[in-house]
């Protein structure tokens, strides 16, 4: 990996003693990330009622779902996401838009138990043109900001542009609009903000910071139940559950019950506050309702993601 964080950087985000925190968050991010999937895809595209009606709270890792998936499995925003993170790890750094491509091409022939259209259409774009990165388009899913994560860890202590380039370098694979390029960036400084320690309030400031960039996402508002795959809708659920709930059992529970993408709002809810959790903050029993080689992989490519980061080069 190149060298990137400045040496001020590099001091302001390696303060003595610190790291086993960093881990321990970059661990909650990514166990978050699959226990908000593995929970939210057994409701997912049902209704807040519909879901009341068949399990009061929807609370309990259970699997079902429309993808009758087994408990604890989980879906394409965790796969994609370990995708992304074998690439860099791979690449020994950020992998370039073919080495992203690729990745992705790999993980669609494994037969994933589903698939975004806009992540579709853009792996079948790279095998058919060859082409890593996507036209602008009005398509504005939220299928490149759920597998993000990578990107957040691994370029922790860097500075801004590269983690901006980082970002939308794999988002822009499947995706390029101007909405999903702001929300999949805030997302991942969303992450790196709480690993670094800024608590909810560091993360809601980056929620309000992407409201005043783009109105769309200002979620201080209606409440947004049945949000769809639309990305606007998506951080809006996201960001009222964290900004109307304390601990990371609690967001996680308030998202995936308002139904409609619900997997995605999990993960990527799952994601930001597993960072501010900590692996060891994450309830127990979710944790270990998880697919033990899941839960494995979490650990793993969280772990070697943050070696990669430059705030990890003491
Ligand atoms: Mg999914
Ligand atoms: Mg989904």
């Amino acid at each position: 990996m190149v060298a990137l964080g400045s040496e001020v950087d590099a001091v302001l985000a390696e303060p003595a003693g610190l790291s086993a925190e960093r881990l321990n968050r970059a661990c909650g991010a990514m166990l978050g990330l699959a226990i908000g999937d593995a929970l939210g895809a057994t409701v997912e595209f049902m209704t807040p009622r519909e879901i009341a009606a068949q399990y009061g709270v929807h609370d309990r890792i259970r699997g079902g779902g429309w993808l009758k998936l087994p408990s604890g499995e989980v879906t394409d925003d965790t796969t994609m996401s370990f995708a992304l993170a074998e690439a860099w790890l791979a690449a020994g750094g950020p992998p370039d838009a073919r080495a992203c491509a690729d990745a992705f091409d790999a993980w669609m022939r494994a037969k994933p138990v589903d698939i975004g259209n806009t992540v579709r259409r853009g792996i079948v774009r790279w095998r058919l043109h060859g082409t890593a990165q996507a036209e602008p388009s009005s398509d504005a899913g939220n299928g490149a900001t759920m597998r993000c994560l990578p990107v957040a860890l691994a370029t922790l202590g860097a500075e801004a542009e590269v983690i901006e380039a980082a970002a939308l370098v794999q988002a822009r694979v499947t995706h390029h609009n101007p909405l999903t390029d702001a929300a999949t960036l805030s997302a991942v400084r969303m992450v790196q903000v709480a690993i670094a320690g800024a608590g909810v309030d560091g993360v809601l400031a980056e929620a309000d910071a992407l409201a005043a960039r783009h109105a769309e996402f200002f979620f201080r508002d209606r409440r947004c139940d049945n949000p769809s795959g639309y990305i606007v809708d998506t951080m809006r659920a996201v960001c009222q559950a964290i900004a109307g709930q304390r601990g990371f059992e609690a967001v996680l529970v308030d998202v995936v019950n308002r139904g409609g993408d619900a997997d995605t709002t999990g993960a990527i809810a799952g994601m930001i506050v597993g960072a501010l959790a900590g692996e060891t903050g994450l309830p127990a029993h979710w944790r270990q309702a998880v697919k033990a080689g899941v839960r494995m992989d979490c650990v793993r490519l969280a772990s070697g993601l943050l070696e990669l980061a430059p705030a990890s080069r003491g």
